[in-house]
């Protein structure tokens, strides 16, 4: 499991209580410029339940 990954996205199927199952996470971005806050980013690793 990936260790101490919070999360609230619990349509994912790695989601439990609070907390990410998956076993390793990819993070990407959704802006075609440089990231500058949290809201242009994305866990490319959900997948629906
Ligand atoms: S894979 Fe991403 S969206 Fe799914 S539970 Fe883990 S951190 Fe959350």
């Amino acid at each position: 499991m990936a260790q101490n990954v919070l999360c609230e996205v619990n349509s994912c199927r790695f989601w439990a209580d609070n907390s990410c199952t998956a076993s390793t996470i990819k993070i990407g971005k959704n802006t075609m410029t440089d990231v500058t806050r949290n809201a242009e980013t994305d866990c490319e690793t959900f997948e629906t339940k």
